[in-house]
């Protein structure tokens, strides 16, 4: 093992107080949300400058010195935790929002810069980054670009990809690699910030970011619908879609995942009596009054048809609030099924309702004292299943193995927004061909070739 040589120059070129060891580290540093096993790391790397990541990973590269790499620790993946050897290398400390272009309408910010801060210090100058998910007051701007994050407004602005102008790279043989284009055409040979965005810390440590911002929408509308069946939430989508211009959220929730999002936030239902399933939409633009017009007359149409059986309009932000508390009520969740397993699959639309009864049925009857919680973000064929708590690896592994194979025969993507880590390595085949696989590998072994990097993240 490496480490002792390398401790000594990281310690040199960072200072001891960036650079803790076992003893100072008190729990943090240790693993993300997805319950994957993690050891406990000989030291933690966190750099205060993007020249200082590249010369941490150009001494580990020389050394031999494996790392894992850690934003926000809110992943799903568990390609955040550390293995036996590596050390941590996290991005914390580069937390600086460093230049808004209110011309352009772009802002660079360090990969350690928290989602809500970013959020809260775009809003309070009129600009607004699109990208938002339950996770906003803890992961980090890297972290979402590393995982292509998704989350609630997908339908109308794309994920973390399409946010992303430009990107600064530190590559595991130490080269800083300056790419933070702020225009929107660039067809300057290849674009290389693609491969990095989604490749989980594999290829390189993201290090600063150009993003692209919007005008801050400053009026939203919230509804809560309660519907029938799942017909009747792809119905109310196509709907949706075509009189709601602004619709930037459709969030299904079965009723299964409502009645325990309501336990756990000790709350009655917004509805006299339980249905089906139930459909969060919410529009953001700028004129409230229209919005809201525009949301009333969808919904009265469609709960005289009896698509929607009943639905509540927000009338406030407190409300609005209320609303989602109910959809974000799934990090409560979590802590209470622990250990889980957090599906995050895609699936086309007129597969999906099969896929749900059919895994229902199966868990139910396999597993009847867990609960099989099932919503998503229809908009975007995007599933979650949350289900848990199970005994041992064994049963986790079992549920794995029985959803990872009805995902690839209905043609679905076992991870749509979450990534794969260490969490879905071994079911990665069943979504991506032998050749692309091969590609992946390849690339992997050109850029890193010592493999410092996340290590037998993704694929091995
Ligand atoms: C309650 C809850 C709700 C969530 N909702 C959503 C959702 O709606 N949509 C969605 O997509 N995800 C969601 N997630 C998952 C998670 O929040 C995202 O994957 C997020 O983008 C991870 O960011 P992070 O900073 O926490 O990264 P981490 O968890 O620290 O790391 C994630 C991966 O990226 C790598 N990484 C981190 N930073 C860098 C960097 N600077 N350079 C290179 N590699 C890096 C890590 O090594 C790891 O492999 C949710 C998680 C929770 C707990």
């Amino acid at each position: 093992m490496p480490s002792g040589r390398a401790l000594e120059m990281l310690r040199n070129l960072l200072g001891d107080a960036s650079v803790l060891t076992a003893e100072t580290l008190s729990g943090r540093h240790l693993t993300d949300w997805s319950g994957e096993g993690f050891a406990t790391p000989e030291a933690v790397l966190l750099p205060r400058t993007p020249p200082d990541v590249a010369a941490a990973l150009a001494i580990c590269a020389r050394e031999g010195q494996p790392l894992a790499i850690q934003g926000g620790l809110t992943g799903l993946a568990g390609g955040a935790n550390p293995q036996p050897g590596e050390f941590v290398l996290s991005l914390a400390k580069l937390n600086n929002i460093e230049t808004l272009d209110e011309m352009g309408g772009t802002v660079i910010g360090q990969a350690g810069v928290n989602l809500g801060t970013l959020q809260d210090y775009l809003g309070a100058r009129g600009w607004h980054l699109p990208l938002d998910l339950g996770a906003r007051g803890s992961c980090q701007i890297g972290g979402n670009a590393a995982t292509n994050a998704g989350g609630n407004r997908v339908l109308r602005y794309g994920m973390m990809r399409d946010s992303v102008l430009g990107l600064e790279v530190a590559l595991p043989d130490g080269t800083l690699l300056t790419m933070l284009n702020q225009v929107i055409k660039n067809n300057a040979g290849l674009d290389l910030k693609h491969l990095f965005i989604g490749s989980e810390g594999t290829l390189g440590v993201i290090t600063r970011l150009s993003l692209k911002l919007i005008p801050l929408p400053n009026a939203r509308c919230t509804a809560l619908c309660a519907l029938p069946s799942f017909q009747a939430a792809t119905h109310l989508l196509r709907e949706a879609r075509r009189s709601l211009p602004e619709l930037a959220s459709f969030e299904l929730m079965w009723d299964g995942y409502v009645a325990a999002a309501l336990s756990v936030l000790r709350r009655p239902s917004p509805f006299h009596e339980r249905h089906a399933v139930y459909v969060l939409i919410e529009t953001l633009g700028t004129d409230e009054p229209a919005m809201q017009t525009a949301i009333e007359r969808c919904l009265e149409h469609l709960v005289e048809s009896r698509i929607v059986e009943d639905a509540v309009i927000a009338k406030s932000l407190e409300q609005a609030k209320s609303l989602w508390d109910i959809r974000e009520a799934a990090s409560e969740l979590m802590s209470k099924l622990r250990p889980f397993i957090a599906f995050d699959v895609s699936a086309p639309l007129r597969e999906m309702e099969g896929f749900v009864n059919r895994m229902s049925e199966l868990l139910q009857s396999s597993y009847p004292t867990q609960q099989h919680l099932f919503f998503g973000h229809l908009g975007d064929g995007n599933l979650h299943l949350l289900t848990g708590p199970y005994a041992d690896d064994a049963a986790l592994h079992d549920v794995k193995m029985r959803v990872y194979a009805a995902v690839e025969a209905i043609g679905g993507s076992i991870s749509a927004e979450t990534g794969i880590g260490f969490a879905k390595k071994e079911f990665l085949a069943r979504s991506r061909s032998p050749d692309e696989m091969a590609l992946m590998r390849a690339l992997k072994n050109t850029v890193d070739p010592q493999h410092i990097l996340n290590r037998g993240r993704i694929f091995d």
